[in-house]
């Protein structure tokens, strides 16, 4: 039967739920199921089933704004566009490139992302360019690449975990976050396996675990150097793995034999008991994994933490083995695949290093420009963020809202609103682009074509399903104007496939290598996995495409990506790589390599003044900083605003009633929210979720310290006092 429906992902998190967009009568969209994508076969949560309110919503910028005597008002594209050019060229010219900021996301799909690093370097040539994926998953993407070579959040598919034996889920809640995952944990302990799920908070994760370990927050690491401490003392190691397949294990061992379980007991809260059952539980099955997310991740020794975890994985010989190993689960619709192509400080496309010498030709090569003129690594997302004003003079901010994301927010606004020239391109006026000098509005997840990259490392197609509303263009063509008008003649590729085929080129022979993935693979074989090298050969010159869509906005099907003409038929293609490390780690030798680390407390531990932990995180109907889901009618009627989570203990000792309002005070700041009272969190520690600016903006509180390697600030742990507030 003919359909008018078109298949894509959902515009939200990383686990990118396939769907189906069909048109209605009133000239809108719905999302329909899609069975056909293995990770969700239709299922999907709130936030992907009402993501269409966005693109309709009556608070959609459709015309671009640029500020007047103080106020934003409605300009025309060249207008706005000229605008920013004169701006940026003129700041340049007084105070050199790196006066020029650039912040991107990990929403952008990966020819956004990798244009905008190109857009950074080669046109601007600024080193100022980072995005918020710093804030996600960096100390997860350095832990692995210290201990594995590579950094690929699962280095497995999801459809693994069910067949595992045990997994340790560590400060995921995966149940409010990415709500279709679940599955695989279900469908694990019904085949026989167990499920931990170490969290402060008895979160809806937590309620389906066989044994939730509670740690103190910033306690994570220790946690791991206890459980590797019983490991060894229980002779439960597996020599001839850690023999044959890594290095470094004695140190490692070292370290953490000097962690007792008396003593990780003392330090996380976790009894030894507890510690024993955690290690009987991964230890005796055949097959078990660690998976991390921001809880221990979002931490000033986030990337030693992952360490411990991964030193776990290596002692049991849970690594780079069928349905074993450590992954990360990203938490950004393109976390991965933004990190991987060039708007990070430190990174080329493919995941090169921008200092490494070879990079850099191979990439300068692709974009024609001369290798020496490329700008070397820049500052990380927060101490950009903090630069603001100081010597980085203008910004220009893709899918990002850091007036409500990033730590010690309050202070980052006011940074914002230091610059000479903040420019923004939202869909909607975001806290942050309500600041800007000038606001581009673009277009949505169904109005364009881009590839994403899932957490599971599977490259996608997301396709464009309907035509954008008058007044909006792309991100693309945001970038190709400005280009043309700061000094590149041709300006930028507009077309998503024309970008992508020049991002395969680029990512060849890289650590990330795309070279072997087509616009036309990833339809028919509903995505690819990374990497995936061209075979026999990379294609030299990037092959022009027509949209997904036709002129009438119909869905012109599989024929709108043709096959390459020079693509030899009998050549062998590569299938991709669903599993990495099965014969050797991504290391010189091919080993994993142990890292040793030892305990270490929070930037900020509670005192007299500062007595009770904060952790902050998500809940199932707002996604990240709620630019997008605030403006959804039924998400806001089951998420309205933010609130404290306390346990009675402490409600107590407060003399505060469910709802009362309450202060929640930190050294940065002050954040007021209704009292919600539960046993499901820890005596010592007070929970807010971060989706929502004002009064109640979590991230007034939270600490910027960063993590030394990864430079993830410490949002999932800092010192506050509680008070009820008089009202
Ligand atoms: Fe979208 Fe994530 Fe929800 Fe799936 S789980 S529908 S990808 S927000």
């Amino acid at each position: 039967m003919e359909t008018t429906s078109t298949p894509t992902h959902c515009p939200y998190c990383a686990l990118q739920c396939g769907m189906n967009l069909s048109p209605t009568p009133e000239g809108g969209v719905e999302v329909t199921e899609r069975v056909d994508f293995p990770v969700n076969r239709g299922a999907l949560c709130g936030k992907g089933r009402t993501a269409p309110a966005v693109l309709s919503s009556r608070v959609r910028l459709t015309s671009p704004l640029v500020r007047s005597g103080g106020t934003l008002v409605p300009a025309t594209w060249d207008e706005a566009l000229d605008r920013i050019a004169g701006e940026l060229g003129a700041i340049r010219a007084g105070h050199g490139p790196d006066a020029l900021g650039v912040f991107g996301g990990g929403g952008l799909t990966n020819e956004k992302a990798y244009t905008l690093g190109k857009f950074a370097r080669v046109v601007l040539g600024t080193s100022q360019i980072d995005y918020n994926g710093r804030f996600c998953m960096s100390s997860a993407a350095a832990g692995g690449i210290k201990a594995f070579g590579l950094d690929r959040g699962l280095p497995f598919p999801l459809e693994d975990i069910p067949k595992t034996g045990c997994v340790i889920l560590v400060g995921s809640n995966l149940a409010e976050t990415m709500p279709p995952a679940l599955r695989f944990f279900t469908e694990l302990r019904e085949n026989g396996g167990t499920l931990i799920v170490v969290d402060p908070r008895r979160t809806r994760t937590a309620e389906q675990a066989d044994l939730h370990l509670m740690p103190r927050p910033g306690t994570d690491l220790a946690l791991a150097l206890g459980l590797l401490h019983l490991v060894v003392a229980e002779g439960r190691v597996d020599e001839e793995y850690v023999r044959e397949r890594t290095s470094g294990w004695e140190e490692a061992r070292a370290a953490a034999m000097a962690h007792w379980p008396e003593h990780v007991e003392r330090i996380t809260g976790v009894s030894v008991p507890q510690l024993r059952e955690a290690v009987r539980m991964f230890c005796e099955p055949e097959a078990a994994m660690v998976l991390t997310a921001r809880g221990p991740e979002q931490q000033s020794k986030g990337t030693d933490t992952v360490g411990a975890w991964i030193n776990l994985c290596l002692a049991t010989g849970r690594a780079g083995r069928p349905l074993s190993g450590y992954g990360c689960l990203t938490g950004q619709g393109n976390g991965q695949g933004g990190r991987e192509h060039g708007q990070k400080a430190d990174q080329l496309p493919g995941y090169r290093k921008l200092d490494d010498p070879a990079a850099r030709r191979h990439v300068a090569e692709v974009w024609g420009v001369d290798p020496d003129s490329l700008p070397g690594p820049g500052r990380s997302a927060y101490e950009l963020l903090d630069a603001l004003g100081t010597d980085i003079r203008s910004l220009l901010l893709m899918a990002s809202n850091p007036v409500v994301s990033a730590p010690r927010a309050a202070h980052i606004e006011e940074r914002l609103k230091s610059l000479d020239f903040l420019a923004v391109c939202d869909v909607v006026l975001s806290e942050t682009a309500a600041l800007a000098d000038v606001v581009l509005p673009v277009t949505q997840w169904a109005e364009e074509t881009g590839t994403m990259t899932s957490l599971e490392g599977r490259v996608l197609l997301r396709r464009r399903a309907i035509t954008p509303p008058e007044g909006v263009r792309s991100d693309l063509e945001v970038m190709h104007e400005l280009a043309a008008r700061l000094g590149v003649e041709k300006g930028f590729p507009t077309d998503p496939e024309e970008v992508f085929e020049e991002l395969r080129r680029a990512s060849a022979g890289g650590p990330a290598d795309y070279s072997g993935i087509t616009y036309r693979r990833l339809v028919e074989e509903n995505g690819v996995f990374w990497p995936c090298p061209a075979a026999p050969a990379t294609p030299t010159a990037p092959t022009t495409s027509a949209s997904a869509m036709d002129d009438d906005g119909e869905d012109a099907g599989l024929d709108v990506f043709p096959e390459d003409p020079a693509r030899d038929e009998a050549a062998p293609v590569h299938p991709g790589t669903p599993r990495l490390f099965l014969d050797r780690f991504a290391t010189d030798d091919g080993r994993a390599r142990f890292v040793p680390v030892s305990h270490r407390p929070a930037a900020e531990e509670p005192d007299e003044e500062y007595p009770v932990f904060l952790t902050t995180g998500r809940v199932v109907a707002q996604y990240q900083s709620g630019a997008q889901t605030r403006r959804v009618d039924e998400l806001n009627a089951a998420a309205p605003g933010p609130f404290v989570e306390l346990h009675p203990r402490l409600a107590a000792r407060l003399g505060a009633a469910e709802g009362d309002p309450l202060a929640v005070v930190s050294r940065r700041g002050r954040a007021v929210a209704p009292a919600r009272i539960t046993t499901g969190i820890r005596p010592d520690t007070v929970f807010m979720p971060f989706h929502w600016p004002g009064e109640g903006r979590a991230n007034t509180l939270t600490n910027p310290a960063l993590d030394p390697t990864s430079r993830m600030p410490e949002f999932k742990v800092c010192a506050v006092r509680v008070e009820v507030v008089e009202r």
